[in-house]
């Protein structure tokens, strides 16, 4: 279909291509539910975290209060709450700017696709099998040398592959676009990690990225496009959540929904973790994506059905914004079809709301979080008026340097 006939069809694109914001719902039951992906691999990836949290724990001191296990809290924001007006249910952060290695999501999908592959390169070559005591990899680094491991990043996935791959003792490759932040950049080339910078966007890096890891055997390439590692990873948060709202008491059910709010650049991310909470709460959660109105590529992707054939750029919309974890022009099509029978909608979120909201959330709860994650509060403001609980997740920001945050306080005003 053309972009005129796509236009006719779908008139909120041309408040789209005005940069407006807009909100899409989805009507599940034009669903394709292409079953690419299954909740025992969720499972599995749940136990092959725990089988590396001895080896976790020895390598990064953060860990060791957590057994190993790389996760983050689920905090309530009532101050933060009285700052949306009208605003019914109760509202929660979850933490995940604060995940240990790597301070934000990436943390999940980025170190455990690192993991897949460092399981498999010591199993058949360092004699590792699966009821050994993994902390035995700290002595497989001159193994790991001869591995390469590629990325091509907007920032946090790099950080997180870069971070761990580079522990693990791997030669790792982070393939960056021109918008990824240089205090990123300098942090993996401290730790050995070699940054090649892009001028175009994210696509064009991790088109080169794939490109070049091909031709070398020994290169693994963490494709966040298209990987199912990454995704599972992210869907194991899902379980987690569930422990974690357990213990403090909340039910989801009919009369006490739950509502989450996900930042979304490609997908991966946001599409892993509404994958298990789809499977854990059914119908009684609503998980919405969140996106910058100059970077829209799912909401398009989703409302159009064309997934990864349409970009922002086809539209005229320039893919610029301050979220630089959402700067991002096409979405996974893996994940945008999947996406079709389980997300309650998308929504997009101008960058001057992202800045207010960084100033309101510092000022109400001291809690500092990167534009991107930002986006995601936005739909406790469109959603505001149903009661039950309501998540926002929030998918970077510990590690953003001072001065850094220096910079941002000052676009609050
Ligand atoms: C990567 C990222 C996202 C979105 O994840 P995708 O897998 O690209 O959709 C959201 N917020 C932050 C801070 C990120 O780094």
């Amino acid at each position: 279909m053309g972009k005129q006939k796509l236009l006719e069809r779908y008139p909120t694109l041309i408040r789209m291509m005005n940069y407006e914001e807009v909100v899409w719902e989805n009507d599940y039951d034009r669903a394709m539910n292409p079953n690419t992906f299954t909740i025992e691999e969720t499972y599995d990836a749940e136990a092959r975290l725990s089988r590396f949290s001895s080896y976790l724990k020895e390598v990064f001191p953060a860990l060791q209060k957590t057994n190993g296990i790389i996760e983050s809290p689920l905090v309530e924001v009532p101050a933060f709450a009285r700052t949306i007006d009208g605003f019914n249910g109760r509202l929660y952060v979850k933490c995940d700017h604060e995940l240990p290695i790597s301070g934000s999501i990436k943390a999940r999908g980025g170190i455990y696709e690192v993991l897949v592959f460092a399981e498999k390169v010591a199993m058949v070559h360092g004699g590792l099998t699966e009821g050994d005591d993994y902390a035995k990899l700290v002595n497989c680094r001159e193994l790991f040398a001869q591995y390469t491991i590629a990325v091509g990043s907007t920032g946090n996935l790099g950080l997180s592959i870069g971070l761990m791959g580079a522990t693990l003792g791997f030669s790792v490759t982070v393939h960056m676009s021109a918008d990824a932040k240089a205090w990123k950049k300098d942090l993996l080339r401290s730790r050995g990690v070699t940054v090649v910078e892009y001028e175009d966007d994210y696509s064009a890096a991790v088109a080169n990225g794939r490109a070049q890891a091909a031709m070398d055997p020994r290169c693994h390439f963490v494709d966040d496009e298209n990987s199912r590692d990454l995704f599972a990873g992210y869907s194991v948060a899902a379980l987690r959540l569930k422990q974690q709202l357990d213990e403090a008491n909340i039910t989801v059910n009919e009369e006490q929904p739950l509502y989450v709010y996900l930042p979304c650049g490609v997908g991966g991310a946001p599409g892993g973790v509404a994958f298990g909470l789809k499977h854990v709460f059914g119908e009684h959660v609503h998980i919405y994506f969140a996106e910058p109105t100059h970077a829209p590529c799912m909401t398009i992707g989703m409302m159009t059905r064309l997934h990864d054939a349409v970009s922002v750029q086809d539209f005229g919309i320039d893919g610029i914004t301050e979220a630089d974890g959402l700067a991002v022009g096409r979405a996974s099509g893996f994940v945008g079809q999947m996406m079709e029978g389980m997300i309650a909608g998308c929504y997009t979120v101008d960058d001057a709301f992202l800045f207010d909201s960084m100033r309101k959330l510092e000022e109400t709860e001291g809690m500092f979080l990167e534009p991107s994650a930002h986006a995601a509060v936005k739909g406790a403001h469109i959603w505001k008026q149903q009661r039950g609980t309501h998540i926002v997740w929030a998918t970077g920001g510990s590690m953003v340097p001072d001065e850094e945050r220096y910079v941002y306080r000052q676009m609050f005003k």
